[in-house]
């Protein structure tokens, strides 16, 4: 009888441990002797190319893929796990295609964050947690008051993003925390002059 694929999605804000969770998937893989494949979208070079690193230094390698076409190209024949970190990144495409790779046997794992800095779906993910077959959302701890925290904070030159900040910005320092409800800020959006 043919395997039967799945299709897991492991979500939550920044720092809610998605890629140890990708890793620590990834591992057991290999130790079920399974042959498994790790991407990432080559747009998130914040620490290696070819590593996805969790924010305390988790490693594991992966492979690169600038859009949805050159995952398509990249993964072999006969991978039997196929895990995506930084999912959010990828277009819809991305969507047919797990389900896809899953509904052909593979068990596809992917992680990505599901709300941006407005607390708003993050590109693909709410089409992908509807196809999951198992979502797996973990939370961080807020790094204001330690409680449980599902979004992520952003903070520009040490005060709250406003709305419509855009996504790169020159010249100014950013960083991101993760907040509960209680502590996530935002400001409105600035007037267009
Ligand atoms: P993600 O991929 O979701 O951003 P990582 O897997 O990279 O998360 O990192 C998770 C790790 O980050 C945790 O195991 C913990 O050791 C560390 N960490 C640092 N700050 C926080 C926080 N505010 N909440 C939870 N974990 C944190
Ligand atoms: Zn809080």
């Amino acid at each position: 009888m043919k395997t039967l694929g799945k299709l897991t999605v492991v979500c939550g804000s920044m720092y809610a441990g998605k890629s140890e969770e990708l890793i620590r998937l990834a591992r057991r893989s290999l130790y079920a002797k399974k042959r498994v494949q790790v991407f990432k979208p080559s747009i998130d070079d914040r620490y290696h190319q070819t590593m996805v690193v969790s924010h305390m230094g988790v490693q594991h390698e992966a492979e690169t893929a600038k859009n949805v076409a050159e995952l398509q190209i990249k993964v072999k024949k006969d991978t039997q796990v196929l895990l995506i970190e930084e999912v959010q990144f990828f277009d819809e495409k991305i969507v047919d295609f797990c389900v896809a790779m899953a509904d052909r046997g593979v068990d596809v794992i992917c992680a990505g964050l599901d709300q941006d800095f407005r607390r708003q779906p993050f590109g693909p993910m709410p089409k992908l947690l509807a196809a999951a077959d198992e979502v797996i959302k973990l939370r961080a701890i807020c790094m204001k008051c330690g409680a449980p925290a599902s979004h992520t904070y952003r903070m520009v030159d040490g005060k709250p993003a406003h709305w419509d900040d855009p996504i790169v910005l020159i010249g100014a320092t950013e960083s991101y925390e993760a907040r509960c409800r209680n502590c996530f800020e935002i400001r409105k959006g600035r007037k267009k002059s």
